[in-house]
């Protein structure tokens, strides 16, 4: 085999063996995922190679003033498609999306325990498809569900691409937009709280496709890092910081503040990290030093 092959063959086997020792020592491991999530499964992410500003321009950054001047004219757009040529793209790609083996490997670590929350920021409903329930935070909103700016209520669009324009809130009267975040708007008050409270509480949080750059939801990765300063400025008990693990194929801002940086895709790092806490959990219980595998030749142990 190729020697640059074997080398990073063997680097990935080993970030990933510590990433499964991080969550197995864990008390309360919170994911936060991101855009990369989902690329695998054909919906592009906005940043990076293929990312949807980079084939297209960066849009304008204040759409959530722009619907609040003129709702009526916002929908009129989204019907007509008179609209961004990356938010064509954009939703077409969100109707053809299925969920993929990392979505269904996140499901699993969170039902057998070892995760105990998803904070996604994707729009794109796929981790609900993938069959995560409550431990789900969306906290950008999802694109096929329709929300009221006055009193937050949720109905199911069922689709990303709308046929027709929504009435204003049957509770409230106020206008209603995808229940995704849009730029220059806040994320629901109830949301970013719920994210708050799990990242507060994790010990360990996983980084997963994101360029950690989308503030304030990425802002949280710093909040579980740096905890000690923060609850100190609040008067609160001092916690240790949370460890971190990045899973990306690409270096972000948030890299050098990992403990743990698996160089992957969310497709073959969730689906191995999965095997990994399994098989190290197997191993602790069975009282064998744990070794993990993700090739038959390659077993680097603690
Ligand atoms: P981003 O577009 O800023 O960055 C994407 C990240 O994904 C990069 O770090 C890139 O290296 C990584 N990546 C690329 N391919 C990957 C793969 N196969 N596996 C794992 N990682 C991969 O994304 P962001 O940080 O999530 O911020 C963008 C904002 O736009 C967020 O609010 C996001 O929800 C939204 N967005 C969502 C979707 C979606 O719902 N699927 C798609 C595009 C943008
Ligand atoms: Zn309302």
């Amino acid at each position: 085999m190729d020697p640059a092959t074997d080398f990073s063959t063997v680097q990935f086997t080993a970030e990933l063996h510590r990433a499964a020792r991080l969550i197995a020592d864990s008390d309360y491991v919170v994911a936060m995922t991101g855009a990369g999530m989902s690329v695998e499964s054909g919906i592009p992410p906005f940043r990076g190679t293929n990312g949807l500003w980079t084939k297209y321009g960066t849009p304008s950054m204040d759409g959530y003033r722009q619907f609040r001047a003129d709702p009526a004219g916002y929908w009129d757009r989204q019907i007509n498609e008179q609209i961004d040529e990356h938010i064509l793209e954009l939703r077409e790609s969100l109707r053809n999306a299925r969920p993929h083996a990392g979505h269904f490997a996140m499901v699993k670590l969170v039902e057998r325990g070892f995760i105990k929350s998803v904070i996604t920021q994707n729009i794109d409903g796929l981790d609900v498809r993938a069959g995560m329930g409550d431990s789900l935070i969306e906290i950008h909103g999802n694109r096929s569900r329709l929300r009221c700016i006055g009193c937050s209520k949720r109905t199911d669009l069922n689709d990303f691409v709308p046929l027709f324009v929504p009435d204003p809130c049957d509770e409230c009267g106020q206008p209603v937009k995808f229940d995704a975040v849009m730029f220059g708007e806040p994320i629901v008050p109830e949301v970013m709280a719920a994210a708050r409270e799990e990242i507060d509480r994790a010990d360990c949080v996983v980084a997963i496709g994101t360029s950690a750059t989308v503030r304030p939801a990425s802002g949280l990765l710093w909040v579980a890092r740096h905890r000690s300063k923060g609850d100190l400025k609040n008067g609160r008990t001092q916690r240790e910081d949370a460890k971190l693990i990045e899973i990306n194929p690409n270096p972000t801002k948030l890299s050098s503040i990992c403990d743990v940086v698996v160089r992957t895709t969310a497709k073959a790092g969730v689906t191995a990290l999965l095997d990994a806490v399994e098989q190290m959990r197997a191993a602790r219980r069975d009282g064998r030093r744990p070794s993990v595998s993700t090739s038959s030749r390659l077993e680097p142990s603690a």
